[in-house]
């Protein structure tokens, strides 16, 4: 037998996710993120959960072969474009559209030689200072590729540094906005945050939304407010099972540098997940943790291939006892990846994108 740790994949709550944001922004069309393999998820194992989208978008073309290889005709955004000129044949071929963020990637156009025409989203600098081209030379390159014979459409994006604060877009926006606001095309600027904390406002959603991590259970403005204030659903459960207990006495203490020492009797669990499944080895003492799909708290330093729980509120809890890391219980309750994540002092996409390849992934069978 395996070692007992899983990843569980819920297509049926990455569908109320999608469903969420189209009713947070219901005249907005919608570019699914399904970079980094969905988050960690495996497109494959989302992509029926996501059906409903308008289009897909990731970096690599490896990814969007795999969205088109499943069968779908609409549209595929590549957010960075390609990055080298061979890349746009295959844009050609797959009718990938690619966003431009440079005057690079405008030469390679105009030598590349199709008969098909791109659909491309120009993007803006408007302050992150990462891709794109700044206000000042933003329409220059407007001009430039609208020129071009292989340019059959252009949008415009632009990304936000700050959208999960109050304000956090304002300046941004303006300078968008402005930039662009006599030039015809379609606009992209909202990623999960914005989409859900400002797509009531026109100027926000535009045509076209970017969430990403709502649509895999994670609160865009988490500690602000949590995936229930969101009615989001976890995407993605790490799962695993108590492979050993240990009675602890007074000053007894456990794992790697004793990090935790027993102030009298207990009851710890030993867990088969560690960091090399991908979970935070920087989770201290107390990060949650459900067993049987009962809180209880983590002990100790985090090891390779194991860590260690308190069960000694937990009696009926030992071998073979039910542990969720994060996601659903099967007794229904909750564990948020991302209060494990605070836990750790990051976000949950880095855990659900950093589960290690030891651990399979297994489509919730229950909710296809
Ligand atoms: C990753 C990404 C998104 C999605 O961001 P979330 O915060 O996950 O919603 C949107 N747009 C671009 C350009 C991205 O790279």
């Amino acid at each position: 037998m395996p070692r007992p740790i899983t990843a569980i994949i819920h297509p049926a709550a990455v569908r109320h996710n999608l469903e969420r944001v189209r009713q947070a922004v219901p005249d907005a069309k919608l570019w699914s993120v399904v970079k980094a393999n969905a988050y960690g998820h495996g497109i494959e194992n989302v992509f029926e959960g996501l059906r409903a989208t308008d289009g897909f978008a990731m970096l690599d073309l490896d990814e969007a072969q795999r969205v088109r290889a499943l069968g779908w005709r609409g549209p595929i955004l590549l957010l960075e474009g390609v990055f080298e000129p061979r890349d746009l044949e295959l844009c050609s071929r797959l009718s990938i559209w690619h966003a431009v963020h440079c005057s690079e990637q405008i030469d390679w156009l105009a030598a590349h030689k199709t008969q098909v025409g791109h659909r491309v989203f120009l993007k803006m600098n408007s302050g992150m200072n990462r891709l794109g081209f700044t206000p000042e030379r933003f329409r220059a390159a407007y001009a430039r590729l609208n020129a071009l014979p292989q340019v059959d459409e252009i949008s415009f994006m632009t990304h936000f540094s700050d959208a999960d604060v109050e304000h956090g877009l304002d300046r941004q926006l303006a300078v968008f906005h402005q930039t662009t606001q006599d030039l015809p095309g379609e606009r992209s600027i909202g990623n999960s945050a914005a989409t859900l904390l400002r797509g009531t406002d026109a100027q926000v959603r535009c045509d076209w939304v970017r969430p990403g991590i709502v649509l895999y259970g994670s609160s865009p403005d988490f500690p602000a407010h949590d995936i229930a204030h969101w009615d989001l659903q976890p995407t993605m459960t790490l799962r695993s099972k108590i492979i050993g207990t240990q009675e602890l006495h007074a000053g007894d203490t456990v794992g790697y540098g004793s990090l935790f020492q027993a102030e009298g009797v207990m009851r710890l669990g030993v867990v088969a997940c560690g960091y090399a499944d991908g979970y935070p080895r920087h989770c201290p003492t107390g990060t949650p943790v459900l067993v049987d799909g009962q809180r209880t708290r983590s002990l100790g330093r985090v090891s390779m291939d194991m860590m260690a729980v308190d069960l000694s509120h937990l009696p009926q809890a030992g071998l073979g006892s039910e542990v969720t890391l994060w996601g659903r219980a099967s007794n229904g309750t909750v564990l948020p990846v991302d209060e494990v994540a605070a836990a750790a002092g990051t976000l949950g996409y880095e855990l659900m994108c950093a589960v290690a390849p030891r651990v399979a992934k297994v489509v919730d069978g229950a909710e296809k």
